[in-house]
């Protein structure tokens, strides 16, 4: 049975470095994967997963109307797997139809992003996520200013810990850091940015 699978961590997780490793476990079988991500970040191109050890591959963007379900059963071959990154961003539509991908196509969906955005609310696509999963992982990492688990995420400008404003703010001259509550709370002041 097909499982809808979502595995988030903060930022500098390896979520990326995950899905490309699974896509390669799977393709080293002759099983081929669909790599999709949201068509919202486009700061390394648009459609495109990338890692921050260098490592990148092409990604079906997808946008908030976009009918994934369609897309998926219409395809040629069917995937082994669906393999999502930034699920943050996708819309609840979205998730709701990763879902029916896996009811009735029977493929398994692998949803990878955040969870909580710098204000620790959920975003949309956490969201439904949270809901609608079968399977939920967090993919650990530890706060930048000791060795706690790192549970939230610091948005920070010029150094400056910042803690409104949109939630979505992309290619700006922010920074988000991993941190753990307490220091989310309480960031040591920052040397440099
Ligand atoms: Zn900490």
């Amino acid at each position: 049975m097909a499982q809808l699978y979502y595995k988030y961590g903060t930022m500098n997780s390896g979520k990326t470095i995950e899905i490309l490793k699974v896509a390669h476990n799977y393709e080293e079988q002759g099983k081929p994967v669909v790599i999709m991500t949201s068509a919202l970040d486009t700061r390394d191109g648009f459609g495109v997963v990338s890692s921050r050890i260098g490592m990148r591959r092409e990604a079906i963007p997808i946008s908030s109307e976009m009918d994934i379900f369609t897309f998926i059963a219409q395809m040629d071959t069917k995937p082994y797997c669906v393999l999502i990154d930034e699920c943050q961003f996708l819309s609840k539509q979205n998730v709701y139809d990763l879902a029916r991908v896996v009811d009735h196509l029977n493929v398994p969906v692998m949803a990878f992003g955040l969870k909580n955005d710098f204000q620790n609310e959920l975003f949309e696509g956490s969201k439904y996520l949270l809901l609608l999963a079968d399977k939920i992982d967090e993919i650990k990492t530890i706060c930048q200013y000791c060795s706690k688990k790192a549970t939230m995420v610091l948005r920070t400008e010029n150094g400056k810990p910042v803690y409104e404003g949109a939630q979505i703010q992309i290619g700006g001259n922010e920074t988000y850091i991993p941190v753990c509550r307490k220091h989310y709370f309480h960031p040591p002041s920052q040397q440099k940015t």
